[in-house]
């Protein structure tokens, strides 16, 4: 377990972290927090969903805690645990306990991938009460106001195993995010990578063609962030083939066919 500010992050730049909307997703999200609801946002990997709660906890002047979710992380890796200290034993909050305290916002990425035992703790806290139990302390902590539970969910991965329980998935506000439209994710690739508009509209292009291959056996497809990763080796002076080769083709598949077929794509574009 990493220091008590691991996972804290405050944005406290002038300006907002750059995020452009699809739809009315900023709305939506203001009047849940306003309602104090929890907000679970679906969607693939790398469309902008962390950005999207990174500019909304600016936006609404919370802090925001973040916690990759993983198979191995514990209750008490959330809530916190005691720790031995120069023979003394002391008390430290886990993430979600110190955004409960602080009135932070609480982002829990890949949710699915954490343990059910592990997901149930957060169930108290889309209460209306919004009560987080502490059994170890036996203190019961009320959310301070601002508090916000956003959870993150990849219905791609949908495994039998690995889903949301509906008595999870009824507590929160599901929002849809996807890839951008063609001209907001050129836009987006432009002012991220600084790669020109006709590279970024290229590579848009580009995705665009490699997306119709997940009916052909591509798992994953490119995402926005593969895009941008790509646009800024381009702007460092890659040549776009071997930025594509590298960054696009490569990260997405193994398979010989699957990797032809995209470079085939790859040279085509470029
Ligand atoms: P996710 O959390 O869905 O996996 P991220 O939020 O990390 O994806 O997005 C990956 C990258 O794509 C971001 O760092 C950002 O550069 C870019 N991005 C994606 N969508 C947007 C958007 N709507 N506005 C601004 N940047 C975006």
């Amino acid at each position: 377990m990493g220091g008590p500010d691991q996972y804290a992050q405050r944005h406290l730049d002038a300006e907002a972290p750059y995020y452009l909307a699809s739809g009315n997703e900023v709305t939506i999200f203001e009047q849940a927090h306003q309602r104090k609801l929890a907000v679970m946002l679906k969607g693939p990997t790398g469309c902008g969903k962390t950005r999207f709660v990174e500019h909304m906890a600016w936006k609404l002047g919370r802090p925001l805690v973040t916690v990759p979710c993983h198979e191995d992380l514990t209750a008490s890796d959330l809530i916190g645990r005691f720790l031995i200290r120069n023979d003394d034993t002391v008390w430290q909050d886990g993430p979600l306990t110190r955004a409960v305290r602080e009135g932070a916002i609480c982002y829990l990425d890949e949710v699915v991938e954490a343990r059910q035992d592990t997901i149930v703790v957060l169930h108290s806290l889309t209460d209306y009460r919004r009560f987080l139990p502490v059994d170890k302390t036996g203190e019961t902590l009320t959310a301070a106001p601002g508090f916000q539970l956003v959870i993150s969910y990849n219905p791609g991965y949908q495994r039998m195993m690995k889903d949301l329980k509906p008595s999870t998935r009824q507590r929160f506000v599901a929002m849809d995010l996807d890839f951008p439209s063609e001209e907001h994710e050129a836009q987006i690739v432009h002012r991220e990578s600084g790669a020109d508009p006709a590279t970024a509209h290229a590579l848009v292009a580009l995705a665009g063609r490699l997306r119709g291959l997940r009916d052909h056996g591509l798992a994953e497809v490119p995402s926005t962030r593969l895009l941008v990763a790509t646009a800024s080796l381009i702007a460092g002076g890659i040549p776009a083939r071997e930025a594509c080769y590298a960054a696009v083709v490569s990260p997405l598949s193994d398979d010989a066919t699957l990797v032809d077929a995209m470079r085939d794509i790859v040279d085509a574009t470029f």
